[in-house]
């Protein structure tokens, strides 16, 4: 199937042919994909989603390839879980799990560079760069592995070791940088020309959030096409918040879904709160938050481009934006552990603290249907949650009973 659509700014509404490879409109906005829903509306229905694969390229015809030309590793599709046990100890009666740490790179990343290698390398793309705070760079490297393509990688120094080394592992050339993701941004940016690479940072081209949008599609349709009250989002670059409406516009678009709308919660950590400023204030666009600290190494974004978008997107869906500490997601995260058997990322951790703290405040009653967004595994940040443990050395172990070594 033909996929029609055009690439529009926004920023200034600027349209783009989507042949030509491309990172950002002339004004230095982020490129949306626009699609013919006259046309998609006609060609696709819901039915036509029983015979489908299980990922997330089911939604081809509103993705910006096809299927079989797709690179794909199995990425979407992720189971969305009652979370029942939990829900009780929180006072959310009606709380559920879309558990994006089964993705291949245990990330929801996988869903937004799946999308981003796919269409780099078809228009002509040979050598793919990106900064990471964390778990993009893993699955940017594990995608252009995939794809045979060169990939650049530059990320904080402190990342988590296991973003450091799925990085290597799949044959990415990574820099280490001792700074946060927008030092790492610059550092792209700036060697990009000269090396000839094409940058896939987030909203730096128009597809990661091609790939990301489909959570929303994915959250659709596992509820029947009836969307919840909330969704509580980690925020870091913001781009899968941003996605999420997207989707639902466009499900809109298609007659699949009326008008409802969830409120959008954007959950940050109190050691880098950008948005969560900036959406107390009243301002459209965020400040750079300085010295950024956080073990949620996602969520250590201290100036994302999408900033507008995602102000917007909080507001229009009459949402708002919690800042949470280290302490708190991580037992926040060991809380949905202990209680549904799910050890989630710290940031998913975040959005258990948050739920929390806005049904004490009334925002959310108790009787709302609520979906946390897990954005990875738990076993992506080993170094985070060991902070919350004392190991064992083998001469204590002994003593515990709890190591046998060999005599
Ligand atoms: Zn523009």
């Amino acid at each position: 199937m033909g996929n029609s659509y055009q690439l529009c700014c926004s920023v200034c509404d600027r349209f783009y042919d989507p042949a030509r490879l491309r990172n950002l409109c002339e004004c230095g906005g982020p490129l949306l994909v626009a699609y013919d829903f006259a046309k998609i509306r006609r060609e696709w229905g819901k039915s036509a989603l029983q015979s489908t694969p299980s990922t997330m390229w089911r939604y081809d015809p509103v993705l910006p390839a096809d299927r079989a030309s797709a690179i794909s590793l199995g990425e979407g599709w992720t189971p969305l879980l009652p979370a029942p046990v939990l829900g009780a100890a929180i006072g959310a009666r009606d709380l559920w799990l879309k558990e994006e740490g089964q993705n291949p790179t245990g990330s929801f990343k996988a869903r937004g560079m799946s999308a981003a290698v796919t269409m780099a390398k078809k228009l002509g793309a040979t050598r793919l760069a990106a900064p990471s705070a964390g778990n993009a760079g893993g699955a940017l490297a594990a995608y252009a592995a995939a794809a045979g393509v060169e990939v650049h990688v530059a990320m904080p120094a402190d990342v988590p070791q296991a973003n450091y080394l799925e990085c290597e592992a799949a044959g990415a050339h990574v820099t280490l940088v001792n700074g946060l993701i927008g030092d790492c941004g610059r550092i792209v940016a700036e060697r990009s020309q000269a090396e000839g690479w094409f940058e896939v940072g987030a909203l730096k081209e128009p597809y990661r959030i091609e790939g990301k949008k489909t959570i929303g599609y994915e959250l659709a349709e596992q509820f029947d096409w009836e969307l919840p009250d909330a969704i509580v989002c980690p925020c870091g670059g913001g781009v899968s918040l941003i996605g999420i409406r997207k989707a639902f516009s466009e499900l809109e678009e298609l007659g699949w879904i009326g008008s409802k709308r969830p409120k959008m919660i954007a959950v940050q950590a109190t050691g880098c709160a950008p948005i969560v400023r900036a959406f107390e204030t009243g301002a459209l666009r965020s400040e750079a938050w300085q010295h950024a600290h956080t073990l949620a190494s996602g969520l250590r974004v201290p100036k994302a481009l999408g900033d507008f978008l995602v102000l917007k997107s909080i507001r229009e869906s009459r949402g708002t934006a919690l800042a949470i500490g280290d302490a708190e997601m991580l037992d926040g995260g060991m809380e949905l552990a202990r209680r549904e058997g799910i050890f989630a990322a710290p940031e998913g951790g975040a959005c258990v603290a948050a739920i929390g703290k806005l049904i004490a405040s009334g925002f959310l009653k108790p009787d709302d249907r609520i979906v946390i967004l897990n954005t990875g595994s738990g076993l992506k940040y080993l170094e985070a949650y060991g902070t919350r443990f004392i190991r064992n050395t083998a001469g204590e172990a002994d003593k515990l009973g709890g190591l046998i070594t060999p005599r």
